[in-house]
């Protein structure tokens, strides 16, 4: 068998967030829905007949063109030595840099339907050919700040939320804890505020000590890993990271210094189900547990994360949001049944999804960049937001921390 093409999909998708974040500019296709998402789907053609599918986050805008240049190198190799491929294009790339999450995406994409080719060829499951399946369900967690979507989730039998945000954490998850009492997981997501400092960070993850956590995850900058040192021996609070980071290699300090308790590689740019199973396994070594980062993926890669999640030891749990855009349930299929907590891992052949290609089609991406908004609590000290800083300057910590 061999690689014949590789076609790529991209779409304009409505946003999961838009309190803390705005467009630049609006895209005119993403009004409806007031977002700046784009998903990237990708399939890998052969002369057999046998198509892959996959999908790939990291900004799709850019890693589409990357995948266009990377798709000579794969013309004519034989589909199935995953590994080789991996591993040739991250050779190919290696002269633009480190692979980062771009680099991250466009081979994560491609490894994907490699491993859908392959289950495909064999007629089984993806998860079968990672070593068979520990479970047939994956529970998830969707996200909730209000106590009005908090218990829509909870009525909806779903286990575990997760609210984000840096305004008012402390009083925010005290009010969801008292909402939906002690049958759910609570985790929140500070998303790597650059202003936080750890010191900060450190009195802030104290407070949230006492409601028992699932985690808290991106208490300050990915970029300070050193500061998560200072955190984890400041607090005993499970801490989450690593969504912003590609390959075996962009999470090894995180898991090997044991920084975190939980590891959350984006399942659309870490690397692939290739890189995903092995940083599993070094997370497994130090007793890390496994939360893939899906919360602004589309839904292919949520296949392939529940195929990973089935057949790994230290699978924690799944973040989903199924209600975020009511385009996620038409550009796949089939939908994944959600029911109550918990996705029915999959057992077609491969992955076993595909994309509504008319309906992706419809939604051509012109546009996806944002920038916190002014009015976001707490991520910039009054007056310094027009400086448009990634380290900034803070003032007002009495305010912030008394809010
Ligand atoms: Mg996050």
């Amino acid at each position: 068998m061999k690689i014949t093409g590789i076609r790529t999909f991209l779409m304009q998708v409505g946003s999961p967030d838009l309190e803390t974040r705005q467009t630049v500019p609006v895209p005119k296709s993403a009004q409806p829905f007031g977002g700046t998402r784009n998903w990237l789907f990708l399939k890998i053609d052969t002369d057999e007949g046998i198509t892959g599918i996959g999908e790939c986050s990291g900004w799709p805008r850019v890693v589409e063109t990357a995948i266009k240049d990377l798709a000579p190198l794969l013309i004519g190799e034989d589909p199935a030595h995953i590994e080789k491929l991996w591993q040739k294009m991250a050779i190919a790339m290696m002269g633009h840099g480190m692979l980062g999450t771009v680099g991250g995406g466009a081979v994560t994409g491609i490894d994907m339907a490699l491993w859908d080719i392959k289950g495909k060829v064999l007629g089984v499951p993806v998860w079968n050919l990672l070593g068979g399946k520990l479970r047939d369900r994956i529970p998830i967690y969707s996200h909730a700040n209000t106590v009005e979507k908090a218990l829509s989730l909870k009525n909806r039998g779903i286990k575990a939320l997760k609210c984000g945000g840096v305004s008012d954490p402390v009083r925010k998850v005290a009010m969801l804890r008292d909402a939906v009492g002690d049958e759910m997981d609570i985790a929140i997501d500070l998303h790597g505020p650059p202003w936080m400092t750890p010191a900060d960070a450190c009195r802030l993850v104290r407070k949230l000590e006492p409601y028992e956590l699932l985690w808290v995850e991106d208490p300050i900058a990915p970029d300070n890993v050193e500061g998560y040192r200072r955190i984890r021996d400041a607090a005993h609070i499970p801490l989450a990271a690593g969504e912003r980071t590609a390959t075996i290699f962009g999470e090894r300090q995180l898991i090997e210094e044991e920084l975190v308790d939980v590891i959350q590689p984006d399942t659309g740019r870490a690397g692939g189900i290739t890189q995903m199973k092995k940083i599993a396994a070094m997370a497994e070594a130090h007793h890390i547990q496994v939360a893939p980062h899906s919360g602004s993926l589309g839904p292919v890669a949520e296949y392939a994360a529940l195929h990973l999640l089935a057949s790994i030891p230290n699978a924690l749990i799944l973040e989903r949001i199924d209600d975020d855009w009511e385009g996620r349930k038409h550009t796949i299929v089939p939908h994944p049944v959600q029911e109550g907590g918990s996705l029915a891992v999959p057992n077609g052949p491969g992955l076993g999804c595909d994309i509504d290609e008319e309906f992706v089609a419809r939604f051509p991406s012109d546009g996806n960049v944002s920038i916190p908004v002014q009015e976001s609590g707490g991520a910039y000290a009054p007056g310094t937001y027009g400086e448009r800083l990634y380290v900034q300057t803070r003032l007002s910590r009495r305010h912030y921390f008394n809010a």
